[in-house]
């Protein structure tokens, strides 16, 4: 059985006092649910947002890692680095990092293998830009993503990954894929992972859908069969926001 998720993606977004505060508010505004929620604050505030949600059921989850074990990369941030604070899963392939710190299927890949080997798991972003929507190579694109960074895992590595639908162009524009369009897509991932394991790894892998999620749009995004929750950007800034978004589901 998959689990429903929301997740939130802080980005490079809120100082200590704001994530204490944020964290605080959400944790005493938390509906009851039976979605899993996260939250992925800055690096600097990861182990402090570990200490704060202690006796939370939120977790928290990271935005980013290297794929080294460690060594000469300066600023980077490995796998056992975050184990060591008590993080878990971390996000990887958002369409930021992907854009603006070149990281292609063959580097994620490798973060990928690098944080299953230390029993993480992955939450992987994909998605296509909007000119591969508007000349309708948005399934190849998908498709070759998944397989470039996914497809020669182990089946038994599926269930530490969790798949962040994102269509590049709904990211943070206020525009977002139509419920119809989500679950088009989601039913399609869940075909080709289908086709490259088996029915039962694409029946249980959460699939979750990022691109604008709003209170208002969000109980239609996440009422379609294969939308299992979202990774929620700029409206996980806000407490309330966040918390009505985690009652949608
Ligand atoms: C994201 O960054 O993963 C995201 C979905 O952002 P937004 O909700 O702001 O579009």
């Amino acid at each position: 059985m998959r689990s429903k998720i929301v997740a939130g993606n802080w980005k490079m977004n809120k100082n200590a006092a704001e994530t204490e505060a944020l964290l605080t508010e959400l944790a005493a505004k938390l509906p009851d649910t039976n979605a899993q929620v996260m939250v992925a604050p800055t690096f600097v505030n990861l182990a402090g947002a570990v200490r704060s949600l202690e006796s939370s059921v939120i977790q928290v989850i990271a935005q980013n890692m290297h794929f080294a074990e460690s060594g000469a990369y300066t600023g980077e941030i490995s796998a056992d680095m975050l184990l060591s604070i008590g993080v878990e899963t971390v996000i990887l392939g958002h369409s930021e990092r992907r854009a603006y710190f070149k990281e292609d299927d063959e580097i994620l890949a490798q973060k990928v293998k690098a944080a299953l080997d230390k029993n993480m798991k992955v939450m992987f972003c994909f998605g296509e830009e909007l000119e591969d929507r508007k000349s309708g190579n948005h399934f190849n694109v998908v498709e070759s993503q998944l397989k470039n960074a996914l497809f020669s895992l182990d089946a038994s590595a599926w269930s530490s990954i969790i798949l962040a639908y994102e269509p590049v162009w709904a990211i943070g524009t206020g525009e977002t894929a139509s419920p119809e369009q989500a679950q088009e897509m989601h039913a399609f991932i869940r075909k080709t992972i289908t086709e490259a394991y088996n029915a039962t790894i694409a029946g249980n892998v959460s699939i979750l859908y990022g691109g604008s999620v709003k209170p208002a749009n969000a109980k239609e995004i996440f009422g379609k069969p294969d939308v299992d929750g979202g990774l929620i950007g700029g409206a996980s800034l806000k407490a309330d926001d966040f918390v009505a978004i985690i009652g949608a589901i």
